[in-house]
Parts: structure tokens; sequence; C-alpha cells
């Protein structure tokens, strides 16, 4: 596809610029002058990317879920349950379901606030592992599978839009099983200065060192927003945003992130130390963003 015929997903812009093609993945990023949406013009289809969690079995839930900076994730859970319970009015009583919840660590801490809990998740493995450790039934499938509407006082999705072919139906899927001035709540990666260092260093070798940006925009991680373009997405289908706020958040521990970026053993400690320091004073590149909207009462 040329740049010439890509219209941004999220705005609808068509001023929009593709940088080359990586050469290891053969993947090409677009950015969109309008909104700063960055996204993959090439990405996979959905039937490729159910085959994908499909093969997600308990062992590779286990290693994904063991390589998890779980005493932060601890912390930023109770806050946005916190936070939503704010602009819901209270928890007693309220219903919410999660998107992608893997093993169900984040609804359990929301059953413990008070919620109603349900979710949804792809992967046979983190299915078994939800109702083994936390005693909760996972709907196995996606949103589509799931009937009636107006159903939930919120709806969560942690790092899920990034990861979906069309992210306006799973959005519109969100819509439609949120009770009216129910809370939609998301957590999506954000383009940061971090991105724009890897993709410099790609472009620079022609696209041979790409393996930074491609673990940030991939397969798997297809499109990387900003406040603009996460705005634009919500208002066109329907939503009222409450709040974008860009956060530094590493959900992976910093030694096995560095270790899917290939980075050889006996570099990992020591960059993984100045990095975490950094993390701890939060002054590491802002990599997600949460989101707060609304669906409207009438
Ligand atoms: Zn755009």
């Amino acid at each position: 596809m040329s740049a010439g015929t890509t219209t941004c997903e999220a705005c609808g812009a068509s001023d929009v610029h593709a940088y080359p093609r990586a050469r290891t993945s053969g993947r090409v990023i677009v950015r969109c002058r309008s909104c700063g949406l960055r996204f993959l013009s090439n990405p996979e289809d959905a039937a490729a990317i159910h085959d994908f969690y499909d093969e997600y079995d308990r062992e590779l839930f286990e290693l994904y879920a063991n390589a998890r900076r779980s005493s932060m994730l601890d912390v930023v859970w109770r806050e946005t349950i916190e936070r939503i319970s704010e602009l819901l009015g209270g928890s007693a009583g309220r219903t919410l379901f999660d998107v992608g919840s893997g093993g169900a660590d984040f609804l359990a801490l929301a059953r413990d606030a008070g919620y109603e809990v349900s979710g949804s998740e792809l992967a046979p493995g983190a299915v078994e592992v939800a109702k083994e450790t936390h005693d909760i039934d996972l709907h196995l499938g996606d949103l589509p599978t799931i009937e009636g509407s107006n159903l939930y006082d919120s709806v969560t999705m942690w790092c899920v839009l990034a990861h979906v072919s069309d992210p306006d139906e799973l959005l519109t899927e969100c819509l439609r099983l949120l009770k009216p001035g129910g809370v939609l709540f998301m957590q999506t990666p954000r383009w940061s200065a971090m991105d724009g260092a890897a993709l410099a260093v790609s472009k620079a070798t022609g696209g041979r060192a790409s393996r930074v940006i491609d673990r940030r925009v991939s397969d798997t991680h297809m499109r990387l927003h900003s406040k603009s373009s996460m705005r634009q997405t919500l208002e066109r289908l329907g939503f009222e945003v409450i709040a974008t706020e860009s956060r530094v958040r590493y959900s992976l521990e910093t030694t096995h992130y560095l270790a899917s970026l290939g980075v050889p053993e006996r570099m990992r400690t020591p960059i993984s130390s100045s990095v975490d320091s950094l993390l701890k004073r939060d002054a590491f590149f802002r990599n997600v963003l949460d989101v707060f909207a609304r669906k409207p009462l009438g």
C-alpha cells in the first residue's frame, strides 16, 4: 500500500506519511500528520490474530505472567478501580467487564472493591489460570460472541486496542455492552520520544536496525495513539471523552523487555538498573495513555 492511498484510521485524514519498510519484519509504519496516530499500513488480519491467541496455552501464558512487573501493576490497578468508582459514584452493586482479562488479576481486585465482575479472553491458557487462581469464569472468545446490550457499568481494556485489526469494531462493541452513563477505561500504548529515536535508528540503517521499533509497533501492537487521535476516535464513535493522560508504565520487568529486544545477556543487568532508577522517579518515556470515556445517557 502506498502512502497516497492510505487514510488515517483514527481521524480519516489522507495527509499521512509512510516510513521506509523495515527489512527484517517487512512492516510499514504510517504517521498521520493531522492527529499524530502511528499505525501499520499492512497489519495482520483478524484470523491470524485469533490463531496467535489460540496457541497461547498455559505454559506460554505463565511465561508472560511471570515477566510482569507485579508490584507496579497492583498499585496501578487499584488506582484505576478507584477512579472508575469516583466516575460512577460508587462501586456497590456495580458491574465491570474486562476485555482481554488474562489471568483475571485485575478483575479479582475489582471484585474486592465491590464490583460484580466478568470478562473475556482469547488465550485458553489464561482462562484456565483465571479459574484456578481467582475462581473467575472468563468468556473464551471476542465481544461479538456476547449477546445483549446495556449490560455493564464499566468496561475496561488493558492494552487491547493496539492488538486488534479493527479498533472501531472493538470500541463499538464496548459501547453496546456499556449501560448509558457507563464508563470505559483503556490503557493503550502512545507514541513517545523513545519511539522517535528507535525509528530514527531504523531509518539511518536503511531498516536493518529495526528491532526496537519492531517491538513497539508489530504484528501484535498495530497502533500507537496520541491524545488527539484517541479523542477523535472515541468522539467519532459516540463516546464522551472524560480524560486522556500520558503515563510512564512498563508492564514487563526491564530485563525481560531487554531480552525480547535481543539485548545480549551480559548487558541486560547494567542497562536495566539505570532504566529502573529512571522508572522509580517517573522520569522515563511516557509510553502509554490512560483513557476514560463515557457512553452518553441519551
Ligand atoms: Zn489521523
